[in-house]
Parts: structure tokens; C-alpha cells; sequence
């Protein structure tokens, strides 16, 4: 069962091959297996998600079933969900029980799709490797020794190891794409303000975009419809309608024009990587799209000024966590700045930290000027180059990351290595453009994915794009060999 498409699931269940409980009841049992090895999700909705199957089978026995209905996933645990803890992946949060839901999720329930339960993730989404989180690393499960990538690394390790068919993830930097290109998955992070960021915890308001976790383009386009629209809660939600991401999957590529960014391609690509993206590329000339030659002449300062703004709004947005009203509250405080100090200085993990400070600093009288005005100035100019560029084609692509999953460890203690682990991601979020990662192939047994970037409200194409590549390759059908049988490896995995 674990390896149907949504529509392979839709159908049985409509068709009473088994009925929500059991299909539900069986992605328990392989997260509840594989927990102790990957350690993808904080938290496991076991009585939820067959309560919510039961009203899903409910419903499709009355035929008021819709394409979603019944089918179980997971979100990331920056999501609220009504009654059940909302971590964020910070012991800040961990006694947090949220009280309403996130617009996603609500959207998302009223398609009829059991939570399984949210996943592991780094410390309010900041990171790249999910090194970062209080309740323990994810791992990757093409190798348990390397990491799924950030921020979203348990819903793409929960996906990839097929322990739910999609999950929900948050994009702010990288945190969609650079997770499903390390564990070899579909990933879509849509255009900013396409998914309402309502009870959504927020990292850099400005940059976080919610999207979607599958292993096909066609899983991705059904969950991102359903989750997708205007939300008079979300000042920043767009009007735009959503259209019917399924309808134009089949549409020809024949005369797609593709850019290439130049600056993609250079040193500190990784050989092996380089020749899976080059191989992709071929393979999309051979279904009649033409290649041109582009250049996003400031993507070299997209690090720079995302670690200015990001650190900046997230200081802003993390200063309401100071034990008063719900959260993390220290012991026996002498007096109020004790209190602040000792709550938020007990509960933040050093990377929150470190970022809290750095915008703090780049917020502070006298600074402002010139460190965030500049970035803002620099974000223009990114905004600028990918304008351009969607004069003269029609989708971007390159590399999603420099290299394949890296070692647990390898990269913790050099911020600025792992920093530059989302230098083809970054810029994709200072403009504000929809951008995807589809499994492309393998380097050293580590997956590699292509990443698309697509012009604004864009979705459908990039949908369209990816789905092609798929009906002429299977790279989105490999999975980790270790997590393919429920029964046999039974504790081993
Ligand atoms: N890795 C980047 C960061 O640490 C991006 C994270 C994200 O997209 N949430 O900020």
C-alpha cells in the first residue's frame, strides 16, 4: 500500500479495497516501526487519525467523498493543530497545545485527510540538516548516517521511508526543496502568498511559504490544491485563484524554453551531482524543450542577505516566546528580566540564538541602515535578475544543492558550510517565486533533485514540467531498499 499513488489509494478506498481505518491503521504501524531508527516525527496522532479515518470511511460510504478523502498524511510540527502540541521542534514550545488550527491544516482536514501525526524539524525551521531540533536528529533513510536535510527533514524522511504518502513542510530558505533533493522525493514550495501562513509558526514572515512532500508531481498537485487560496487571516494570502493544478499535467513540452543560470554551475558543485542535473537537462531537449544559456548576476549576494533578513524578522517574531503567556516558563524567577532571561536563554537552542542576536544587531539604531535596508536593497536586485530571466524562458533549473546528503555531524559545527547548503535555494525565496525539487538520479547512492523554478503563480506549469520527466523516468519511484517490506525488517531499519 505504501507505494500507491494518491489516486491508486482514492480508488481502492472508493472501491472498498480496505477503508480508511485500515489504510490509516498501516501507516501507524510503519511509523510507529521505523520511529526508533529515523526519528521523523515529535509527535504520533494514533487515536486522532483513526478517529478522523472513521469519518472519512463515513463519508465515502454516503458518496461525499472528494479525491482526498480518507488518505492519511503528516504535517511538519510548525503547523498548529487544534488540541494536539505544536512544537516547532523547540522545547520553547513543547508544552505547547495549540487551540485552533492552522489554516493548511483546516483546509486539509476538511479534505478529509487523517493526521498521522508532525514531524521532527529543526528549531523553528532554521536550519539544513535537522541536526537542529530538541527532540533529536531525523535521519536520512537512504544512510543513517547522514542527514535528510532542513528544516522540514522529518516530513521528507517520513515520506521518503514511505510512512506517510505526503506531508506538509515549510519552505523559508530551502527548508521544501533541499530536504527532498537529500532524500529523494517531489517537493513543492509554492509562490509567496499562494498557501496562507495562518497558524503557521512563523520563522521570517517575509520568505516562509508552506508547500507539500510526495513521491510523484501528480501526489504534489492534488495536496497543493487542496491546501492552497486566498485567507482573509493571512494579510499576505493572495486573491489570485487557484486553478486545477491535475489538469494540465499531460500538457506537451514541445518548445519549452529552459534557462540555465551560469552561476548554478560553477565551482562548488559536486561532479557527481553536476552529471545527474546534466543528464535531466537531456532528457527534457529529447522531449522538445530548447536550452538557453541564462545569468542571475547577483545570486553570489542571495546568502548574504537572507542570513540579514531572516535573523531579523525571526528576532522580531521569536521576541513574543518570553515564558509570560504560554511556552517555556523558568524555575522560581527573582524578578522579571530574570524571568525573560532565564526562560528564553533555558529554552532556545544555540542556532535560535545565534540568529536572534545577529537581528537583533542588524535591527539596533544606527545599524539598520546598513545591514537590513542594504539586504532589502540586494533582494530587489535578485528580484530584478529572475524578471529578466522569465523574459527569455519559460522555467528555470539547475541543482537544488551543492551535494548529496551529508554526514550527521559534518556540518554542525561550521554555520557557514551548512549556510551553503541552500545557496540555489535561497534566492528563489528573497523574490518570492514557486520552486520545486524532483528526483533526478543518484550520485555515490545518494539521491540528487533538479530544481525548477517557476515565474510567479507559476504552480501548475512547474507541476506540468515535473510530471513529464516522471512519465519518462522512474528516479521519483526509488526508494530506500531498507524501508520497502512492513513485515520483514520488522525493528531492523
Ligand atoms: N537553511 C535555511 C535556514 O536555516 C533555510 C531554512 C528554511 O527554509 N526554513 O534558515
Amino acid at each position: 500500500m505504501h507505494n500507491k499513488s494518491l489516486s491508486e489509494l482514492a480508488s481502492d478506498l472508493k472501491s472498498s479495497a480496505y477503508s480508511s481505518v485500515e489504510l490509516t491503521q498501516y501507516f501507524l504501524d510503519r511509523i510507529h516501526q521505523h520511529q526508533p531508527s529515523l526519528n521523523a516525527f515529535i509527535t504520533i496522532m494514533d487515536e486522532q487519525a483513526l478517529a478522523m479515518a472513521k469519518v472519512a470511511d463515513e463519508q465515502i460510504a454516503t458518496g461525499s467523498a472528494g479525491a482526498l478523502t480518507g488518505i492519511p498524511m503528516a504535517h511538519k510540527d510548525i503547523f498548529c493543530t487544534d488540541g494536539v502540541r505544536t512544537s516547532a521542534g523547540s522545547k520553547m514550545l513543547d508544552n505547547f497545545i495549540a487551540p485552533y488550527n492552522a489554516t493548511v491544516v483546516e483546509k486539509l482536514n476538511a479534505a478529509g485527510m487523517p493526521i498521522l501525526g508532525k514531524t521532527n524539524m529543526d528549531e523553528f525551521a532554521m536550519g539544513s540538516s535537522n541536526e537542529n531540533s530538541f527532540y533529536g536528529r531525523v535521519k536520512n533513510p537512504w544512510d543513517l548516517e547522514r542527514v535528510p536535510g532542513g528544516s522540514s527533514g522529518g516530513s521528507a524522511t517520513a515520506v521518503a521511508a514511505r510512512l506517510a504518502p505526503v506531508a506538509t513542510g515549510t519552505d523559508t530558505g530551502g527548508s521544501i526543496r533541499q530536504p527532498a533533493s537529500l532524500t529523494g522525493i517531489t517537493g513543492i514550495k509554492p509562490t509567496y502568498g499562494r498557501v496562507s501562513r495562518f497558524g503557521m509558526i512563523a520563522y521570517a514572515s517575509s520568505l516562509d511559504q508552506g508547500g507539500v512532500f510526495g513521491t510523484s508531481a501528480t501526489d504534489c498537485a492534488l495536496v497543493l490544491e487542496a491546501m492552497s487560496g486566498f485567507d482573509e487571516k493571512d494579510s499576505t494570502s493572495s486573491e489570485q485563484a487557484v486553478g486545477d493544478f491535475s489538469a494540465t499535467l499531460n500538457n506537451s513540452l514541445q518548445g519549452l524554453k529552459i534557462g540555465l543560470p551560469k552561476e548554478y554551475f560553477k565551482e562548488g558543485l559536486d561532479s557527481g551531482v553536476a552529471k545527474v542535473i546534466d543528464e535531466a537537462i537531456a532528457e527534457y531537449k529529447k522531449m522538445g524543450a530548447e536550452i538557453i544559456e541564462i545569468s542571475l548576476p547577483n545570486s553570489h549576494l542571495a546568502i548574504p542577505a537572507y542570513y540579514v533578513i531572516a535573523p531579523a524578522e525571526c528576532s522580531s517574531n521569536l521576541s513574543r516566546l518570553d515564558g509570560v503567556r504560554y511556552g517555556y516558563r523558568c524555575e522560581n524567577p527573582e524578578n522579571l528580566q530574570d524571568h525573560y532571561m532565564r526562560s528564553r536563554g533555558e529554552a532556545f537552542g544555540n542556532e535560535v540564538k545565534r540568529r536572534i542576536m545577529v537581528g537583533t544587531y542588524a535591527l539596533s539604531a544606527g545599524y539598520y541602515d546598513a545591514y537590513y535596508l542594504k539586504a532589502q536593497k540586494i533582494r530587489r536586485l535578485i528580484s530584478e535578475d529572475f524578471k529578466q530571466a522569465f523574459e527569455k524562458v519559460d522555467v528555470i533549473m539547475g541543482p537544488v544543492a551543492p551535494n548529496t546528503a551529508f554526514k550527521i555531524g559534518e556540518k554542525s559545527d561550521d554555520p557557514i558550510s551548512m549556510y551553503l547548503s541552500d545557496i540555489y535555494t535561497i534566492a528563489v525565496n528573497l523574490a518570492g517565486l514557486p520552486g520545486m525539487s524532483i528526483p533526478a538520479g543518484q550520485a555515490d547512492n545518494l539521491p540528487v533533485g533538479l530544481q525548477l523554478i517557476g515565474n510567479y503563480f507559476d504552480e501548475a506549469k512547474m507541476l506540468n514540467i515535473a510530471h513529464q520527466y516522471q512519465q519518462v523516468t522512474n528516479h521519483h519511484q526509488q526508494m530506500p531498499t531498507a524501508f520497502e517490506s512492513t513485515a520483514s525488517n520488522k525493528g531492523e531499519a
